[in-house]
């Protein structure tokens, strides 16, 4: 269904639209009223830590768990009261949830029996998902002997046989390992493209959400932290548990001691800091509260060793605690004079040359590559919904 704002531009309704959805179990908030929409066709990723309330939204959405409070909307109509089997979504499981006794064909074409659909329109339908989710030829082999990532395909061919409009996908890929798992993102994320229906994809794995997702809700304790593109949540977090949550952040308490132009300048217990907003934010009315606590966001991969004989702001001066090779890169772990944490990857881990630990190195960051997260002011005009009185101011 769809409306129209003006005569010649027809504007589709979300294919879910959540609001103000709450689940409480036993007392213990599960979710507290969370609101959002995914829109037409959109690949939208559900981010956040274990037990934050991911799995039972989408089983609201699904149609599996009852909200004790809030609406569900899809393309524009009530669906609460819809039972499972009538909405048009369908849920995949990480564990797959096959039946074991079956071959892969019989698997796939369940849902199909269900509807009571012709032998000869269920084999065209069987035999056209096969081949887009490249199982043809394991058609007749039993579940029991495929591989996890040709299971997994199994299970999101039958949940798709059935031409559903939105997906839903519970940690599709927890139980693959490292390698399998990207090759799936990548296979899920084409899959999506081709048929352009909407997927609503849970994971714990942050780079798995930032390269298949449109758009990633970043949740924690039932709630949302974040909504945005992968590319504005890395970049420019918005609260202090995105901040922590998402890359590989350093997060400084400090006081904003000044405002001038673009330029802010904070008090941290290791020393003043430069923060240059960017003019973007400027322009859409974003100030730092004075005198306001804020966290001064900087990513690992933005602190730089100083080179001697330069003067460069958000200098340091830090003793390195730890060195950690993770395969591709060096992070260092650094100690501020004031005791504050500080961690850095160290730029060729290949090099041999990185200082170990016990030694004193000059670090800093530009003004540029640093972010805001704490009270700001907004021109009334500019209430933005869903920032409450915090909301990022630089990056
Ligand atoms: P994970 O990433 O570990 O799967 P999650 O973010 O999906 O976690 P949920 O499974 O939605 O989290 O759980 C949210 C909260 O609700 C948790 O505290 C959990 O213990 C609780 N919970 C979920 N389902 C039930 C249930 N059926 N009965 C009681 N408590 C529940």
């Amino acid at each position: 269904m769809a409306t129209t704002d003006t005569p010649d531009r027809p504007v589709e309704l979300p294919d879910i639209e959540i609001r103000a959805i709450a689940k409480s179990f036993n007392g213990m908030t599960a979710l507290d009223e969370v609101s959002f929409t995914v829109e037409r066709g959109e690949f939208l990723a559900i981010m956040g830590p274990s037990g934050c309330g991911k799995t039972t939204l989408l089983r609201i959405l699904a149609g599996l768990e009852t909200a004790d409070s809030g609406t569900l909307l899809s393309r524009g109509k009530r669906i609460d009261q819809i039972p499972v089997h009538r909405r048009n979504m369908r849920l995949v499981w990480q564990n797959y949830a096959l039946f074991p006794h079956l071959n892969v064909r019989n698997n796939i074409e369940f849902g199909l029996k269900l509807q009571k659909l012709e032998r000869r329109v269920i084999d065209a339908k069987v035999a056209a998902i096969a081949e887009m989710v490249r199982l043809t030829e394991f058609l007749d082999h039993r579940v029991t002997v495929l591989s996890g990532g040709q299971r997994q395909r199994v299970a999101i061919a039958r949940a798709l046989v059935t031409e559903p409009d939105i997906l839903l996908l519970d940690e599709p890929l927890s139980a693959l390992d490292a390698n399998l798992r990207v090759h799936m993102q990548s296979e899920l994320k084409r899959l999506q493209q081709t048929l352009g229906i909407a997927f609503v994809y849970i994971t714990h794995n942050q780079s798995e959400a930032f390269s298949t997702a449109d758009r990633v809700v970043v949740m924690n304790r039932g709630r949302i932290e974040q909504i945005g593109a992968p590319r504005e949540i890395y970049l420019w977090p918005r609260t202090r548990f995105a901040a922590e949550f998402v890359g590989s952040n350093n997060l400084l308490e400090g006081r904003i001691a000044s405002v001038d132009g673009n330029v802010v300048s904070v008090d941290c217990g290791a020393g003043r800091f430069f923060v240059a907003l960017p003019d973007e934010r400027l322009a859409h009315g974003y100030r730092p509260a004075p005198k306001a606590t804020v966290t001064l966001v900087i990513q690992a991969s933005k602190v730089r060793g100083h080179a001697t004989g330069v003067a460069n702001e958000n200098q340091v001066t830090a003793v390195v605690t730890d060195t950690e090779f993770t395969g591709s890169q060096i992070v260092q772990h650094l100690r501020l004079e004031d005791g504050t944490a500080l961690r850095m990857i160290a730029p060729d881990p290949f090099s041999g040359s990185t200082p170990g630990p016990g030694s004193t190195i000059d670090v800093y960051w530009s003004p540029e590559d640093c972010v805001l997260v704490g009270p700001r002011i907004l021109p009334s005009s500019q209430n933005i919904p869903g920032t409450k009185s915090y909301v990022r101011m630089g990056g």
